[in-house]
């Protein structure tokens, strides 16, 4: 099979969140089958065409003709391990300084990019059997492939699944974008048209093949308008080709044993390196060198859907208590703010990193005791599955990813994995912080518990298995 993904970002080349892990490793990981050929296409961002390290390779150039003029659209490409990648060059749209989203124009910029995409197949002879999107960024595909590519032999056994990474960015704009931006004949209006909007999302999950999301239960969840933003009757109405498929990590890049940004390697069998990677982290941050307190670690966007506004009712209650607590984030300025305040206020307890920073987040994965995720609601979550490989213990709300990954622990007999609780409830939060902090204590116990996180099997393989097995079914 020939599967093209598209989306806005992946790792090692750009990544914001969990969505550029995902888009590394499970191609990846799908590359592993000889038979298959994996190709993964993204933007050409300016920090991505300004890094003279990557051997990128040009392949054509073409016009290509919009609502308003004609674009320029550039075609590069470059194999990374097993995969193929392209990348759509434009300078006007990619090469922008500051980060590659959030500009007044991401609408215009990823209807071009989602149309470069198609175009860019005849011009390289290339047609995949599936085209794998993913997000509002790349959901303008399949009306512009029925609209303008619809009637081509070649185009017209393409098969599209569209996966939900986070309902919460939809790809809102006004309603006359489906014509003065995206060029679609009348005939489109309809599906575009959501309220008194156009909404990319929408019109991905009417029109795909297949639509799945990050985990089995933010699928249920996804029904409801808690979850849905708005989305839920599009999604009821589309339940008969919804699943939910949980995300894993790459288990050979996130591995404490090889990971070089760690200043001792540990594993389920030795877990020394993890007392001198606390240490070590204590001193770089400038707090107290105690392997008696327990290190507590967030490593999020700093929105209020990651559950801050639980931390922010609590943070105090919580520098009360014996702990060290280190936050790795950037985000709302609100929180940020509150990060900082708490560490002028608690310098020996606090200490908040607020900037992007991988190797940092690795550092600060290893040396944690326990790891804090309390989100409102999470659609997967892989902040916590890196967490438990690197031994550190969840402390999450049931909710999405979270209450698939991670099982509450008994502390008995310690079968389940983290410390979990039910309600988007501070307190409650707090009590669950509170049994994780004696549970710390609890050595031998928690000793035992964290070998066993460490050796816990995230890998992508069972899902890969589950995406091969959705493509092979739209191909039969
Ligand atoms: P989301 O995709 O909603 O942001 P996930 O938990 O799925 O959340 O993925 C977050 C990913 O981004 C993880 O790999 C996490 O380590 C990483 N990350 C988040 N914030 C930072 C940061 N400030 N510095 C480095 N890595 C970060």
């Amino acid at each position: 099979m020939k599967i093209l993904f598209a989306a806005s970002e992946a790792a090692p080349f750009f990544k914001s969140g969990g969505l550029g892990d995902v888009l590394e490793a499970l191609p990846a990981e799908l590359a592993k089958n000889k038979e298959d050929e994996i190709t993964v296409i993204l933007p050409l961002y300016k920090k991505i065409k300004g890094n003279t390290a990557l051997a990128l390779s040009f392949v054509t150039s073409f016009s290509m003709p919009s609502p308003l003029s004609e674009d320029y659209v550039g075609v590069f490409r470059l194999k990374w391990g097993k995969v193929n990648y392209l990348f759509i060059d434009n300078e006007y749209y990619f090469c922008r300084d500051g980060a590659p989203y959030g500009h007044g124009d991401d609408g215009a910029r990823f209807v071009f990019f989602s149309h470069a995409i198609l175009e860019c197949l005849q011009h390289i002879g290339y047609y995949p059997d599936i085209i794998h999107l993913n997000d509002w960024q790349t959901a303008a595909v399949p009306v512009l492939l029925k609209a303008f590519y619809g009637a081509l032999p070649a185009y017209e056994r393409i098969r599209i699944v569209f996966t939900i990474h986070n309902i919460e960015y939809q790809g809102y704009m006004p309603y006359d974008f489906a014509a003065n931006v995206m060029g679609l004949p009348c005939e489109y209006h309809d599906v575009m048209r959501y309220g008194d909007s156009v909404n990319l999302m929408k019109s991905a999950i009417m029109l795909a093949d297949r639509v799945t999301t990050v985990s089995r239960t933010y699928a249920q969840e996804l029904k409801y308008a808690y979850f849905s933003h708005g989305l839920d009757p599009i999604i009821k109405q589309n339940e008969y080709k919804l699943c939910g498929i949980v995300n894993g990590i790459n288990t050979a890049l996130y591995d404490p044993k090889r990971d070089k940004a760690l200043p001792a390697p540990f594993s389920s069998t030795d877990m020394s390196g993890k007392a001198i990677c606390k240490a070590s982290l204590q001193e770089e941050l400038g707090l107290p060198v105690r392997d008696d307190v327990p290190l507590i670690a967030m490593i999020s966007r700093l929105v209020s859907h990651k559950g801050l506004e639980l931390v922010e009712c609590v943070l105090d209650d919580i520098l009360s208590r014996d702990v060290q607590l280190v936050v790795l984030g950037t985000g709302d300025g609100k929180y940020e703010d509150m990060f900082r305040f708490a560490e002028y206020t608690h310098p020996d307890k606090m200490k908040a990193e607020i900037r992007f920073d991988s190797a940092l987040a690795s550092r600060i994965y290893a040396a944690s005791d326990l790891f804090l995720m309390p989100s409102k609601s999470e659609p997967c979550g892989l902040s916590q599955l890196i967490a438990m490989r690197y031994g550190s213990i969840p402390i999450v709300r049931e909710t999405g990813g979270l209450y698939d990954t991670v099982p509450a622990l008994n502390t008995e007999t310690l079968s389940g994995r983290g410390f979990t609780f039910q309600a988007f409830n501070a307190h409650h939060m707090l009590d669950a912080i509170d049994r994780a902090i004696a549970f710390f204590h609890d050595k031998k116990k928690c000793e035992r518990h964290r070998r066993a996180l460490v050796r816990y099997n995230s890998s992508w393989r069972a899902s890969a298995e589950e995406y091969l097995t959705i493509y092979k079914s739209l191909l039969a």
